[in-house]
């Protein structure tokens, strides 16, 4: 008898990664996966936990944990952010890496996918302790990454600072220059131009395409983004600077809306000097609650996850959802949006723009030769416009959602890479 996956969860302890098993068990039987091809993707290739010592300002050593999971890299070399969170799990980064696996896949960049991080609260450390938090943690991994093996990049509470420290204490060790180790480095330092908006760009070019599926007019819509930090104020910014109608934005503290359209730029400057979008002249304060239900055609989660839910989905009056945000819609959310045909640009698609500039990040890096933005803009456009192409009509032939599409593309391709090289 067959034993399901959930069994096999509980009988089984091969470190197996609980999304990935969720993920395919949702299209297992739409892609006909064999046992042996399930097993190969139920599980990280490689997971490392490190301990290390960190001398603290008091001048006493403090251990720390850390983690690097590479999840698969049967299409190149491993890509993924190391994160500093106090919460951070090795199920959690084993999740990330699996998706970040999927994520290169979808845009078929040349890259398998990673993750990592300490479990820190960077918000604690003084900020020599951060840079010695940042030099112990990859002197503990460093012979387990590399440009040909894993290259790591910023997530979530790392920033260019600490890529620029990653990238020295790996230099140091290895006695040469090896920019392309890291990407999210800044432009002085080996990083490519236009990395810092690119998640956003990428997005847009995505939406554009999607618009001319759905017959939508630039200048008929209204756009509302969730989120005014690094993709959320981009893609507003662009997109306002396009010629679109942003009706609405958001932070942690609220968000305003002027049916007419916001004046981004004016917004911006508002943000910097009062600290929040809130109370901007000639528009309406509102909830972040209220924006995302509010009267627009295209709504761009661009914040936290499992921001649409059951609780609100099917007062949400967007036509199109484009995920710039990792994870903003549960699963009872997107269901409800595919009954009321709302068409939901998945993250693994929307947000891969940032990735993909990493990849041109390290390309340079290996040739020790930098574009100017016109050229990184065009690769980048071409790129996110294919893998929005392949995706919708595997879409349309499959009568699916996108998400599912998405993830049905990155899997063949990896179980196609895994082929080739002999290992199903
Ligand atoms: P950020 O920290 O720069 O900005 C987050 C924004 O969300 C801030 O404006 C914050 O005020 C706002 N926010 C926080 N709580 C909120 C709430 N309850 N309601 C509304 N807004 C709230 O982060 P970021 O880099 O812009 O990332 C945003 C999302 O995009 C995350 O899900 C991230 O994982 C995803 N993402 C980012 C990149 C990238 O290149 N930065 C790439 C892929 C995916």
């Amino acid at each position: 008898m067959e034993i399901t996956n959930h069994e096999r969860i509980d009988t089984d302890d091969r470190n197996l990664c609980k999304l990935a098993i969720s993920e395919l068990g949702a299209i297992y039987s739409d892609l006909n996966l064999s046992q042996e091809e399930l097993d190969l993707l139920e599980m990280p290739k490689r997971s490392f936990i490190v301990h290390f010592p960190v001398r603290m300002d008091s001048g006493k050593n403090k251990m720390f944990v850390g983690y690097r999971v590479q999840y698969n890299d049967a299409r190149g070399p491993a890509k993924g952010g190391i994160r500093f969170h106090p919460e951070l799990t090795l199920d959690h980064v084993k999740d990330l890496s699996f998706l970040m696996s999927l994520k290169c896949a979808v845009v078929n960049i040349p890259f398998g996918g990673s993750k990592g991080g300490v479990v820190v609260n960077p918000k604690e450390l003084s900020r020599n302790e951060l840079e010695q938090v940042t030099r112990g943690y990859i002197r503990a991994i460093a012979n387990y990454i590399g440009p040909f093996i894993d290259i790591p990049a910023p997530d979530v509470y790392t920033d260019e600072k600490i890529m620029v420290w990653i990238l020295d204490e790996y230099e140091r060790m290895k006695g040469e220059h090896v920019f392309a180790v890291v990407t999210g480095k800044p432009v002085e330092l080996g990083g490519s131009k236009a990395r810092s908006y690119s998640t956003s760009l990428g997005g847009i070019y995505v939406l554009e395409e999607a618009m001319k599926r759905m017959d939508m007019d630039k200048f008929g819509v209204s756009i509302a983004v969730q989120g005014f930090g690094n993709v959320g104020e981009n893609a507003a910014r662009i997109l306002h600077d396009r010629g679109y109608k942003v009706m609405a934005v958001s932070d942690s503290k609220g968000g305003i809306i002027n049916k007419s359209g916001l004046d981004i730029k004016a917004v911006m400057e508002h943000k910097k000097g009062t600290g929040s979008v809130l109370d901007f002249e000639g528009s309406t304060n509102i909830t972040n609650e209220e924006l995302l239900i509010c009267d627009c055609d295209i709504l761009i989660p661009a914040a936290l996850s499992d921001q649409l839910n059951k609780d609100n989905a099917n007062d949400v009056k967007a036509k199109m959802v484009l995920e710039l945000a990792n994870a903003p819609t549960t699963k009872e959310a997107d269901d409800i949006f595919f009954d009321k045909k709302i068409m939901l640009i998945p993250d693994a698609l929307a947000n891969a723009g940032g990735v993909v500039v990493s990849y041109f990040e390290w390309i340079q890096n290996l040739n020790n030769d930098y574009w100017e933005e016109d050229k990184v803009l065009e690769r980048l456009k071409k790129i996110m416009i294919t893998a929005f192409n392949e995706v919708h009509s595997l879409c349309d032939e499959n009568s699916c959602r996108m998400r599912k599409s998405a993830y049905q593309l990155a899997i063949k391709r990896i179980l196609h890479a895994e082929r080739l090289r002999g290992n199903l």
